[in-house]
């Protein structure tokens, strides 16, 4: 068995030992595959292994590895996207993690009526309010999803949080508690055509607290592929 064979084993002995932990099912919770800058070579050993939804945060990656894995995997887009590079994607993706400006969900929305198709989004909150990141203010995620909700070519299925980098992963069930907390806050308003059921959090570092407190997705990368080598500039 290879490496990457050895890495998802351990991995989803993991989930199902933080799920078991805090009353919940390990069917209820996706190991989202994060594939960045890996070949699709390597991609591919991890879905013939069971692996069939993958996150990207670049457009142009997307595009190069949709042909060569085939159709029996899902694209999630993970990372910040920009309102003119929506097109590229559309038709490609299963989930959108990012959005966090109604100007972004509009171009969605607009794209996505064009080809006849309903695309499910998550907002992004940056929950710390760290500069380099990413995302709305929780105290803002409310008024923005209520701007977005109208729109009918966009549903909004949930909240993703890139929680920060920290030694000790128990630093992060705080942040990851609240995330779960503004979920069921924003559900109580009981805003038209919003039911959220997504919360995508939890990374290498961290996914079994995330899972704790109630992630339904977890986006893993460096624990299934090793270390990733980003190319010189
Ligand atoms: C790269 C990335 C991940 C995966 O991070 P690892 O630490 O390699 O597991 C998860 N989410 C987002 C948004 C990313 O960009």
């Amino acid at each position: 068995m290879g490496e990457i064979q050895q890495n998802i084993d351990q991995i989803q002995e993991r989930i199902a030992a933080a799920a078991q932990k805090s009353g919940r099912k390990k069917e209820d919770i996706l190991l989202l595959a994060v594939s960045k800058t890996i070949d699709a070579a390597r991609i591919k050993e991890a879905v013939q292994y069971g692996l069939k939804e993958l996150g990207e945060n670049k457009v142009q990656e997307i595009l190069q590895k949709y042909e060569p894995l085939g159709k029996d995997v899902k694209w999630h887009f993970i990372g910040h996207l920009q309102t003119n590079k929506v097109k590229y994607i559309i038709d490609k993706v299963t989930l959108i993690h990012s959005v966090e400006s109604l100007k972004l969900a509009e171009e969605i929305n607009k794209r996505a009526k064009q080809i006849n198709k309903v695309m499910d989004i998550l907002i992004e909150v940056n929950m710390e309010g760290e500069q380099s990141k990413f995302g709305v203010p929780p105290k803002e995620a409310l008024s923005l999803i209520q701007k977005i909700a109208p729109l009918d070519s966009v549903r909004i299925r949930g909240l993703m949080t890139v929680a920060p980098f920290v030694e000790n992963s128990e630093e992060n069930r705080e942040c990851f508690r609240r995330m779960r907390q503004l979920l069921v806050d924003i559900n109580q308003e009981k805003i038209d055509n919003v039911c959220m059921d997504i919360l995508s959090m939890g990374m290498s570092n961290d996914f079994e607290v995330a899972i704790e407190e109630g992630a339904t997705i977890v986006r893993v990368g460096t624990s299934i592929f090793g270390k990733r080598i980003y190319p010189q500039k």
